[in-house]
């Protein structure tokens, strides 16, 4: 091991794989961010310009904390938007700040050739091998998968479990375990091991329960501390939920050709980021018939306030409701439980009258 401790803001739970590929496959150490709380949010936020988004104030926050933590080693990634450009911008800001630290930004190189990412992960430790990394990458994959299948059958389920927490709880444990897991075959008896105690959990499920879809901001929607955690206020309430959006779907495979032709009838070109998921999404939930539609984004996010207009051509032509929220770092707790009551008030009464 060399003496670089490396870290990479948090991005849902996606810490456990970003760890095992940098522990394994990169051979140095990783800090994991400290959880984010309202200090991260508070850090990020007086340090950052004014009109950023929220995703660029969350990561500062993660950086700061990181640092404090023993962090030398910064990674930063690039995106079809805005999130290009954080890189430079959180550099500068946390060298004004005093901060003495090595900056990887691979969102400024162009991945096009698997060598080239190779040649970026090097910057981090000159002495990793590429057999390593290629022994560690498709565990890591694996493992991004594995947490975005459980996490997918645990927000349909959740809101009906019959001991409160046995969900939580067993979730916590799947991430725990999984951290020193580094082959394979050992990951996948592991994921069957735990979708059987998962599906095994204790459900009151109805027949025809309220479905909601959840889509939006890649950031905003990946991230329960940031969306003030609307799943889990949506599970309370008994409601299936369905969010495609995770890093399989948006990042390790492309499903935007499809996604264009799914929306062809509304929208002629690419909005950027995350908005031609959104937008399929909801025709897709509209087309199944769920019960509503939670749009999230961060405030200040131009492909998804793009986007906006034609969700509500969808909702229209769909009759299908879709609530919208906008965070920032100044959002009213109460506000969102109030419109969410309301929302969830008015998907059942439409139900009801069905
Ligand atoms: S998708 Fe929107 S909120 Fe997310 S980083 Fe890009 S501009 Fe910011």
């Amino acid at each position: 091991m060399t003496d670089v401790k490396a870290t990479f803001p948090h991005l849902g739970n996606y810490f456990v794989p970003l760890e095992v590929l940098f522990t394994a496959g990169i051979e140095v150490d990783y800090i994991v961010p400290p959880p984010i709380t309202n200090r991260t949010l508070e850090l990020g936020t007086r340090h950052s310009p004014d009109f950023v988004c929220t995703p660029f104030k969350y990561n500062l926050g993660n950086y700061i904390e990181s640092l404090e933590a023993g962090a030398n080693t910064l990674v930063q990634v690039g995106g079809a938007c805005r999130l290009d450009y954080y890189g430079e911008l959180h550099e500068q800001i946390l060298r004004d700040l005093g901060y003495d630290f090595r900056f990887v930004n691979i969102g400024s190189t162009k991945l096009t050739k698997p060598l080239t990412f190779y040649n970026i992960l090097k910057e981090i430790n000159p002495d990793m091998t590429l057999k390593n990394i290629a022994r560690v990458l498709p565990v890591v994959l694996k493992m991004i998968q594995y947490i975005d299948e459980a996490e997918d059958f645990i927000r349909k389920n959740i809101g009906f479990e019959r001991n409160p927490g046995e969900f939580d709880h067993t979730h916590q444990r799947f991430l725990l375990e999984m951290r020193s897991i580094r082959s394979k075959k050992e990951l996948y008896n592991y994921y069957i091991k735990y979708m059987n105690i998962f599906k095994s959990i204790e459900v009151d499920k109805p027949k025809k329960p309220l479905r909601v879809g959840v889509i939006g901001e890649y950031y905003t929607i990946m991230v329960p501390f940031s969306n003030h955690f609307i799943e889990k206020e949506l599970a309370t309430m008994g409601i299936v939920i369905d969010r495609w959006m995770n890093l399989t779907n948006s990042v390790i495979h492309d499903f935007r050709p499809e996604a264009k032709e799914h929306i062809k009838n509304y929208v002629t070109f690419d909005m950027g980021a995350t908005a031609m998921y959104t937008i399929d999404k909801a025709l897709q939930f509209a087309k199944k018939g769920y019960d509503g539609i939670i749009h999230v984004k961060s405030f200040g996010c131009t492909p998804e306030t793009d986007a906006i207009p034609v969700l509500q051509n969808i909702s229209s032509d769909y009759k299908i409701p879709i609530l919208y929220f906008s965070f920032d770092s100044q959002t009213s707790e109460i506000g969102i439980k109030t419109r969410l009551e309301a929302f969830y008030d008015m998907i059942i009464m439409r139900k009801e009258a069905v």
